[in-house]
């Protein structure tokens, strides 16, 4: 399996999910001009996609999905209160859609999925693990780490996770106010310190490859946030990175081979 991240970050979200001859997206928060471009990166088409996977409504992780569903039929899957948001803002994806029960696993093309809640400011968000030969997990927008995103995340090969921001960077930052309560918030982005206290715990679980996402571009610089994780994840042997932006990163989703030492 492959994961390669195409966007991350509040101006777009989109990742394929690959393995066997299964290729899915999460989120499709990019023009469907760059996701054609990105794709075509890594060997494929928009007719080799079986899906996409919606974590939510927010612009950054829909802006695309209009034109996609334009030009190309593909089942959106989505939890109850998403995909009713998303019958609101997409008139005519209905036959497209395909709601998903949160907590309980479903299968798309021999990979088994669960979509678990994150806790942000809209009133349903989720993130999702994927297991095929091995397994990926994505948890971003979410203001806190709850247990239900620990038991999502927990013993995955490979995670996407959020790094949202820097605290400080943040709170003397130029956004206003109400901004950065919200942000701040158990419903608003998870910092590097709080993202970095999960990635220690991930690493503990036997998570091989950890990539940081959703960064700020106002609040937040790469560095700060491999800083910070790799701080928290001395002494593992976890591969630490960071989502681009836009572009295309692809890592390895693979069972971690056993090692005698
Ligand atoms: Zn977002
Ligand atoms: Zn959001």
């Amino acid at each position: 399996m492959q994961v390669s991240v195409f966007a991350s970050g509040s101006s777009g979200n989109c990742l394929l999910l690959s393995g066997g001859d299964t290729n899915l997206l999460i989120d499709a928060g990019i023009s469907m001009r760059r996701t054609e471009e990105a794709l075509v990166q890594v060997g494929r088409r928009i007719d080799d996609i079986d899906g996409v996977l919606i974590t939510h409504e927010h612009s950054d992780h829909i802006s695309g999905l209009k034109m996609l569903l334009k030009y190309h039929r593909l089942p959106v899957y989505a939890p109850r209160t998403v995909a009713n948001r998303l019958r609101g803002m997409l008139p005519g994806i209905e036959s497209c859609l395909r709601v998903i029960p949160v907590g309980e696993e479903f299968d798309v093309r021999g990979f088994a999925l669960r979509a678990f809640h994150t806790p942000h400011d809209t009133d349903e968000s989720v993130g999702y693990r994927v297991r095929g030969e091995a397994v990926f997990a994505l948890a971003t927008d979410m203001g806190c780490v709850t247990e239900e995103i620990i038991g999502g995340l927990l013993g995955a090969d490979t995670v996407l996770i959020e790094s949202n921001h820097d605290e400080q960077m943040l709170s003397y930052g130029r956004y206003p106010v109400y901004l950065k309560r919200r942000i701040l918030s158990d419903h608003g982005h998870l910092s590097n310190e709080h993202c970095a206290q999960l990635a220690r715990q991930l690493a503990e679980s036997g998570t091989a490859r950890i990539i940081l996402g959703h960064l700020s571009r106002e609040n937040n610089r790469p560095e700060l946030a491999l800083a910070a994780s790799r701080a928290a994840l001395e002494g593992t042997d976890a591969w630490l990175c960071c989502a681009p932006v836009s572009g295309c990163l692809s890592v390895p989703v693979e069972r971690r081979a056993f090692c005698y030492r």
